[in-house]
């Protein structure tokens, strides 16, 4: 009897089994850590990212870098991905759970090493998050919703550091003011907060304005630029009669028919507006088309219009404006129209903006960001997005952690406290989970030129004769209470990170093959190495 090959898969499928297939997936993911690392913490550098298209971003944002490096290695992905949560679960702390994560299997790397199976790692791991969890419900700070100061606080450290930092003073303060506006019955949509960007005038001349900003002009010049008290139609249908997307025939066969078809065009027209006048409104926002008939009588009617607005937009400015999007013309009714103190049309520079403004209790807003180019526009939205996502995560949960570092060195001690009534060999592993925490603090020091053993030295010794908010407070540069120092961050940032980072690692330790159809990038880097990171080192 012959022996035939059993052909599981086709050939043109890549495998790397065992060992190889982890260490290789673990030196991927430690190299996401690794390039993001010198961001980390206030005294982080940016980096410069260059899109084939030549687009630049200069950015310190964690989650950001990683979006625009298109990584390929799947288990560097995962690592990206874990990031990419950590923004939408808590909007900052995007960079340290990267690390943390890559730290943890740097770590489990050296058990590996010591002949520890990789199942005892991951339920050591496993363990160590969930006493991580308990010790942070433990020692957490609560705070009042109501308490704005330190809600200020926690925004301002999550934009430390960033382009923002120079007048983060200020925009802690359009934070929280903006957040606690949209809030509605406890609940805080993100959404409804709007932030829109005009190239020009200095950060500093950012502001929060109580309603909509759109940067939309009014169609005709001949209508109003100001409009005070305004009464306001949002509809989301045409004012025009032909459906513009349809495109639709008529055959006439004589002057008198083709003047019969128009007329009656325009009383169909005149009627919609008359409409709209009829409300006693002033200003029409509207999501489709007006045409140019329509726009002549609506001028003629001293009303300012704009098209074509966005849905987004349409949807805030209801809820900026207390008025009701109408979708049908005979549903319009006064009741159904928005207030505003002012509309108008603002020029900042080449742009036109519309502004919906003097809002009473508007449960939308707009945070306009000035700033001289686009670059700074974008790292300052970034920065401003980070901060309100730690107020919105801070009200929350009403609890908050001291940063610096303080928060993960308590942590580590009292793990490794924790570990010691633990036997075997997953007492090892929670070790080395505490120690993947002090990298957080290492780092901080590190990226300001401080020497990070020396500060993990006294912050230990600090924390060990009981001075739980001690960590590095890098205004200063000095081991302190930074608490008191205003370095203040979210409790789910931590609980988030802790989570996300011990899950990503633990999967990819679990992992001892790797099959990959040959799909173009599937694979493509899990063989090349850069130079000083090939894998015969380990
Ligand atoms: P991430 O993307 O993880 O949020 P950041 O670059 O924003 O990374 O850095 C966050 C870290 O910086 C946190 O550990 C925080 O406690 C720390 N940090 C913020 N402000 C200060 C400060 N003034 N002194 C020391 N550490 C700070
Ligand atoms: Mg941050």
């Amino acid at each position: 009897m012959s022996e035939k090959p059993v052909v599981l898969m086709p050939e043109d499928i890549q495998r790397i089994m065992g060992k190889d297939a982890q260490r290789n997936n673990i030196l991927a993911a430690r190299m996401v850590a690794e390039m993001i690392k010198t961001t980390l913490g206030p005294k982080g550098m940016d980096k410069m990212l260059v899109s084939p298209t030549n687009e630049i971003v200069v950015t310190n944002d964690g989650v950001t870098i990683l979006e625009e490096m298109q990584i390929e290695h799947p288990a560097a992905k995962m690592m990206v991905n874990i990031a990419k949560t950590q923004d939408i679960e808590v909007g900052d702390g995007t960079t340290s759970v990267v690390m943390i994560a890559g730290k943890l299997l740097e770590n489990a790397e050296r058990l590996l090493d010591q002949k520890v199976h990789p199942t005892i790692i991951a339920k050591g791991y496993k363990i160590a998050a969930e006493k991580c969890q308990e010790i942070l419900n433990e020692i957490s700070i609560r705070i009042s919703p109501d308490d704005e100061e330190i809600l200020r606080q926690v925004a301002m450290t999550a934009m430390t550091g960033k382009g923002a930092e120079g007048s983060k003073e200020k925009f802690a303060g359009i934070i929280v003011k903006a957040v606690r506006q949209i809030e509605d019955n406890g609940k805080i949509d993100l959404n409804d907060i709007k932030i829109e960007k005009s190239k020009g005038e200095g950060i500093s001349d950012t502001e929060l304005i109580s309603g909509i900003v759109m940067d939309k002009e009014r169609i005709s010049n001949d209508m109003p630029s100001v409009i005070k008290n305004a009464r306001i139609v949002m509809v989301d249908f045409p004012l025009e009669l032909k459906n513009p997307e349809i495109d639709t025939k008529i055959s006439v066969s004589s002057p008198e028919q083709l003047q019969g078809f128009l007329n009656q065009e325009e009383r169909g027209i005149r009627e919609m507006v008359g409409k709209v006048k009829e409300t006693n409104a002033n200003v029409v926002f509207c999501q489709k088309g007006i045409d140019d008939f329509a726009q002549y009588l609506l001028s003629k009617a001293g009303i300012y219009a704009c098209r074509r607005v966005a849905r987004s937009d349409m949807e805030k400015l209801a809820k900026a404006t207390g008025g009701k999007i109408v979708s049908n013309i005979n549903e319009l009714s006064s009741s159904e129209l928005g207030n505003a103190e002012v509309v108008e049309e603002v020029k900042h520079g080449n742009d036109s903006f519309t502004y919906v403004r003097g809002c009473k209790n508007p449960k939308a807003v707009t945070i306009l960001i000035h700033g001289g180019t686009e670059h700074v526009l974008d790292e300052i939205e970034r920065a401003i997005k980070d901060g309100l996502g730690v107020v919105t995560s801070s009200l929350k949960t009403r609890l908050v952690v001291p940063g610096g570092g303080a928060i993960e060195i308590e942590l580590a001690q009292r793990l490794r406290h924790f570990g010691q009534s633990l036997s075997g060999r997953e007492q090892l592993a929670v070790e080395e989970f505490a120690s993947a925490l002090e990298f957080i603090p290492a780092t901080l020091a590190e990226n300001a030129g401080l020497d990070p053993i020396d500060v993990l030295t006294e912050l230990k010794s600090k924390h060990d004769s009981g001075e739980r908010n001690a960590g590095l407070n890098l205004f200063t540069n000095k081991i302190e209470n930074v608490l008191e120092a205003k370095i203040i961050e979210p409790y789910k940032i931590k609980t988030q990170a802790i989570n996300s980072a011990s899950e990503v690692a633990n999967m990819i330790l679990r992992i001892d093959d790797v099959i990959a159809s040959s799909g173009k990038g599937k694979m493509s880097g899990m063989g090349r190495m850069p130079p000083g990171m090939s894998g015969e080192e380990y």
